[in-house]
């Protein structure tokens, strides 16, 4: 049914998505179709079950009553998953990325095929054992599936860090490296496919995240704004005009090693004061120990500081007063007036915010809400969502 959607379905389904049910009349206005487009088109849909008409309503356009259309968002579901070096964290999400279910587990065995089979056994537990296939043959239709169990999973995403994109010539297999797994050019999207038996799209984290955030989060309705995530690494994704500026791998390691000052802490690679020096959570727990004299755990610092211990305190202001900066940097030179915070590290920016805020300002010209800081919440879970999302827009948009 998906494969078969001509494009202008397609941009249909994606505005329902986003931005939740409308009269007939107002979407063909989005879309620029004429409402006969618009129903011939969406008949079909209707037909098999992907769109939903709701209850009858008054058309906020011509005040006609109307039956507005949806997508059956919970009658299609994704599975999203995040590789980290010990982890396989899983998710299920409806259509708008509702996370429906969620696990994770330490990995046990290393090697692809083991990493695709353990994510196969999740999923099966996460679905009671069917594996997500549904019905068999899995054709349209909408079916009776008033329970849980039939619901079908449509596909899945997989994030992981570093360079999750192409290093294989056009039309050949991509082939994915994942150093901190002791991956080397593994064709991960055909082994997950398999393993899993649907379809399967693999992706960078950061850049996962940032389409989640521009199709279901606060970036929803923007089409122009910048993420930074914080946490054991430092992220940065630019959507610029609706799209994500694509980033070439040696492009992905830069951002964290920006300096912010010259007379900062060091990082690993022996720079003094960069993005990373001053930001990532192994950063943040040596500053802090340094000035205990034992070692602290980054949730340790942040409960330290909110509870106004000297030491906390003055690593966390310091670390907000350097995002205040970077997010200066970022806000000034790639114009974007908006800036999302997100990544398991983001408590930093809560307990420091008044830091980063002073910060921004001096660092532009002294103009105080010049750009929006939005502060997502550090749950871990959303980097395996953003895999269910990629996963969708693959589906929806029938690219990746
Ligand atoms: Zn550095």
């Amino acid at each position: 049914m998906w494969d078969a959607l001509p494009d202008a379905a397609r941009s249909i389904v994606k505005e329902l998505i986003i931005h939740g049910p409308q009269s007939r009349t107002a979407l063909a206005k989005t879309l620029h179709l004429s409402t006969g487009s618009l129903t011939r088109l969406t008949r079909p849909l209707v037909d098999a079950g992907l769109l939903v008409e709701g209850d009858v309503v008054h058309d906020p356009v011509n005040g006609r009553p109307t039956r507005p259309l949806d997508v059956a968002a919970s009658e299609h579901r994704f599975l999203g998953i995040k590789l980290t070096a010990d982890r396989i964290h899983t998710v299920i999400t409806d259509l708008r990325a509702g996370v429906v279910a969620a696990r994770d587990e330490p990995i046990t065995d290393h090697s692809p095929d083991a990493v695709c089979h353990q994510a196969r056994r999740l999923l099966d537990g996460l679905t009671d054992g069917t594996g997500g296939t549904g019905r068999a043959g899995g054709a349209g239709g909408a079916g009776g599936t008033g329970g849980t169990g039939g619901t079908q999973i449509v596909a899945a995403g997989v994030t992981i860090g570093g360079d999750a994109r192409s290093s294989a010539p056009v039309g050949r297999e991509r082939l994915i490296d994942a150093p901190f797994l002791g991956w080397r050019q593994v064709a991960l999207e055909p082994l997950m496919e398999q393993a899993l038996g649907r379809p399967c799209v693999v992706k960078n984290d950061v850049a996962a995240l940032a389409h989640q955030h521009h199709w279901f989060g606060a970036g929803r309705g923007l089409r122009d704004f910048a993420l930074v995530t914080i946490g054991a690494g430092i992220g940065y994704a630019l959507i610029v005009h609706d799209h994500l500026v694509a980033a070439a791998e040696a492009d992905l390691g830069m951002f964290a090693h920006l300096a912010l000052s010259p007379g900062g802490p060091m990082c690993t690679e022996g720079h003094r004061g960069c993005a990373s020096a001053y930001l990532s959570s192994d950063s943040i727990e040596i500053s802090a120990g340094l000035g205990l004299r034992r070692a602290v755990t980054y949730e340790e610092v942040m409960r330290g500081a909110a509870a106004g211990d000297q030491v906390c305190l003055g690593v966390v202001r310091e670390a907000a007063r350097a995002l205040g900066r970077l997010i200066a940097h970022i806000t000034t030179i790639s114009m974007v007036k908006t800036v999302i915070l997100a990544g398991e590290g983001v408590e930093l920016a809560r307990v420091g915010k008044d830091d980063l805020d002073a910060a921004l300002t001096a660092n532009r010209r002294g103009v105080p809400g010049s750009a929006e800081v939005v502060i997502e919440a550090d749950d871990f879970r959303e980097w395996a969502r953003g895999g269910a999302v990629v996963a969708i827009q693959s589906f929806v948009t029938g690219s990746d």
